[in-house]
């Protein structure tokens, strides 16, 4: 969406790490959420984003993307995404914690594969993009305190560098720190590190999204039953075949994703396995509605239609990142970032469901209004240079390597979604012992994992800080939300972590 729209006043570079395909974006199943409905307002989707905020969402920046949408989803619209209709206009499903149905989709249940067609094809077909497939970022080159170049892996060329001083991180979450998960290969989060490293600041890493129901299935990947199925009735049911929601919230099925989550988990600890119950929903809305989830459980033995499908929680979204205004801007004159990646703060502790593709939209659409203003203008959002160092603040005397599987299994137990402090600490300290000098990255798998220790640090190192519970982030010794600790938590280069409120 940004290159289109910066690549309308001049030339674009767009890398990516895998093929322009391989992204979370692709693999989006719900939808995209907007205000659509005559009955429908810009007021209500504000209120119900930050009600699973948890109190600490970005106002402004929710309002932006509320009132926003709808235009960001009409340039979607123009651009060639095809969303499902009726006869008499789109399709609008429901989905957790939304006041109303206000959620486009497309394909039935293929709404990301859609929109990634519709932008990649625009992309290619663009005099003014050059596309650089499977070439990661290396660096991020801004000790002057402005954007001075990249570093990148080139396919055949090895590293190389590049002179840029308007750099936009596009490069999605980190989903694939945790063991369970949904998220795609590419989406390891190491930009994000890169950029604290070049002086950018990481907020809210703590507050990380854990989807309540993805397939567990022995044998088969964490595929994502969507939220979207419970919107169209499925409800959740125990191994005795009890339906269980009712005893932890009202809204049900449709509470908000870290209450269903710690729901499914809490019956799993204590019956064993959690079923989505979708049969007794029409069989035309099941194997029509839902086509890539029928035919993906029905490969895995699963015929939705007849039987309930074996769910358990997975890591989801990542609802901090590197801070940025309300434009886009990071912390270093020159860097940007829209999307995942970012902590823009429209998602607070908890994000709404189909949030995350309008943000990118949203968003990803101003950055690039934002990066064409300042080339006549330096930004102002710049706090003072600071010392870019890859040291660590308590760097470990004992070195063990870990293992990339051995890290995410380790993330899974200690980080995600019922956390205390012992196991935080465990967790650091283990951390702290793997972290070694940065490699130099012509091994790219060991230069990713080194990066994603490093932020999963990060992240530990916040959710130990942050002594009580709100929104995803759970600690089962601090089981309340405090008033005092209403604020993000904000990692910068060279600083101790602290809550700014
Ligand atoms: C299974 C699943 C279902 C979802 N369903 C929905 C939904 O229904 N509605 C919704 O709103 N959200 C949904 N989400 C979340 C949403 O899809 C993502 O938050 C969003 O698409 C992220 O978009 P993005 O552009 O920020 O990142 P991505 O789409 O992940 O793109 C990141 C890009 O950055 C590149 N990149 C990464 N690292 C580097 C590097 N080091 N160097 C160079 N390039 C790099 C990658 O190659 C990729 O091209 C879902 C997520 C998943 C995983």
């Amino acid at each position: 969406m940004t290159a289109l729209m910066a690549a309308e006043h001049g030339p674009v570079t767009l890398f990516t790490k895998a093929k322009m395909g391989d992204t979370n974006t692709s693999l989006a199943q719900g939808g995209i959420a907007t205000v659509w409905r005559e009955d429908d307002s810009a007021e209500l989707h504000i209120q119900d984003t930050l009600k699973v905020g948890g109190g600490i969402n970005d106002v402004a920046a929710v309002e932006v993307l509320c009132r926003l949408g709808r235009p960001a989803v009409e340039k979607l619209i123009s651009l060639g995404v095809n969303f499902d209709r009726t006869h008499s206009g789109y399709r609008l499903a429901l989905e957790g914690a939304h006041s109303l149905p206000r959620i486009l989709f497309a394909g039935g249940d293929a709404t990301g594969m859609e929109i990634q067609r519709a932008l990649s094809e625009a992309v290619h077909v663009h005099p003014n993009i050059e596309t650089v497939e499977n070439a990661p970022l290396l660096s991020i080159e801004a000790q002057s305190g402005r954007v001075e170049g990249i570093r990148y892996l080139h396919p055949q060329l090895g590293p190389k560098r590049l002179d840029c001083h308007q750099l936009v991180l596009a490069t999605g979450g980190a989903g694939r720190m945790f063991y369970y998960t949904a998220n795609r290969e590419t989406a390891t989060g190491e930009p994000m590190a890169m950029a604290l490293l070049a002086g950018g600041r990481l907020v809210d890493l703590e507050f990380f999204q854990f989807h309540p129901t993805a397939l567990d299935q022995p044998g088969y990947d964490n595929y994502l039953i969507s939220e979207a199925v419970r919107g169209e009735g499925a409800i959740l049911v125990n191994e005795q075949n009890q339906a269980f929601m009712a005893g932890y919230h009202e809204l049900k099925e449709l509470a908000s994703r870290d209450v269903v989550s710690r729901a499914i988990h809490q019956e799993i600890l204590r019956s064993g396995r959690v079923y989505l119950d979708a049969t007794k929903l029409k069989h035309e809305s099941v194997e029509y509605r839902f086509p890539n989830i029928f035919h993906h459980c029905f490969s895995a033995g699963i015929d939705i239609r007849k039987e309930p499908i074996p769910v358990s929680p997975v890591a989801h979204y990542m609802m901090g990142g590197l801070a940025t205004d309300l434009w886009g801007r990071a912390h270093i004159p020159g860097l940007y970032a829209a999307g995942e990646v970012t902590r823009t703060g429209v998602h607070g502790s908890g994000r709404l469901a189909s949030n995350s593709l309008l943000e990118g939209a949203v968003f990803g659409m101003r950055v690039a209004q934002a990066v064409l203003a300042d080339q006549k203008q330096v930004p102002q959002i710049w706090e003072g240079p600071l010392v870019p160092s890859p040291a660590l603040e308590t760097p470990s005397s004992v070195s063990r390597p870990l293992e990339r599987t051995e890290f995410r299994k380790l993330m899974w137990e200690h980080a995600s979604l019922i956390r205390n402090e012992s196991g935080l600490k465990q967790l650091i300290t283990r951390l702290d012992q793997a972290l070694g000098p940065v490699p130099d990255g012509l091994d790219y798998g060991q230069f990713e994992l080194w990066h994603m220790i490093y932020l999963g640090r990060l992240l530990a190192q916040a959710a130990l800080l942050r002594t009580e519970s709100r929104g995803s982030h759970y600690r089962e010794d601090f089981p309340t939300s405090l008033p005092a600790q209403q604020g993000s938590i904000r990692h910068r280069l060279g600083f101790t972590p602290e809550l700014v409120r």
